[in-house]
């Protein structure tokens, strides 16, 4: 597997209303895109930073991914995304090397991404999702 670069760095919060205020000021640029992913449960909003990308992560189910993990961990960073070539090479890749996956095929994320993830437990505690993108002219 051979990442191109970081895609974006997700980050967990009780609500896009709060947070997307406070991360256009942080980052002093405006939210350019609101998605919701019912596939993950989740409402997300993203955010340029330069050639990656920050995406704020709501759950819109009390019991799914993102609600599970902050009633759990409370809010902040829940994963590092990888940009890579293709997601289904860079899992056969990883397969072979033993890594544990969460995803054994790519599936559709948001913001127009095939998407796997690799579990916490082979990459000392860090959830990493490979992404690959379906838009490459808007890179
Ligand atoms: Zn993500």
């Amino acid at each position: 597997m051979r990442p191109t670069h970081i895609e974006h760095i997700g980050i967990a919060v009780k609500s896009l209303v709060e947070a997307i205020p406070v991360y256009e000021r942080l980052l002093g640029t405006p939210c350019y895109r609101i998605e919701e992913v019912p596939d993950q449960e989740v409402r997300t909003a993203f955010f340029k930073v330069g050639t990656t990308k920050i995406e704020l992560l709501e759950t819109i189910a009390a019991q799914g991914p993102i609600g599970k993990y902050i009633e759990k961990r409370g809010e902040g960073i829940h994963h590092l995304a990888l940009a890579v070539p293709e997601v289904s090479d860079a899992l056969r890749d990883l397969e072979a090397a033993g890594v544990a996956l969460i995803d054994q095929e790519p599936r559709q994320g948001a913001d127009a991404l095939a998407i796997a993830f690799v579990h916490p437990r082979s990459t000392h505690g860090v959830l990493l999702e490979l992404c690959q993108s379906s838009r490459p002219e808007e890179e």
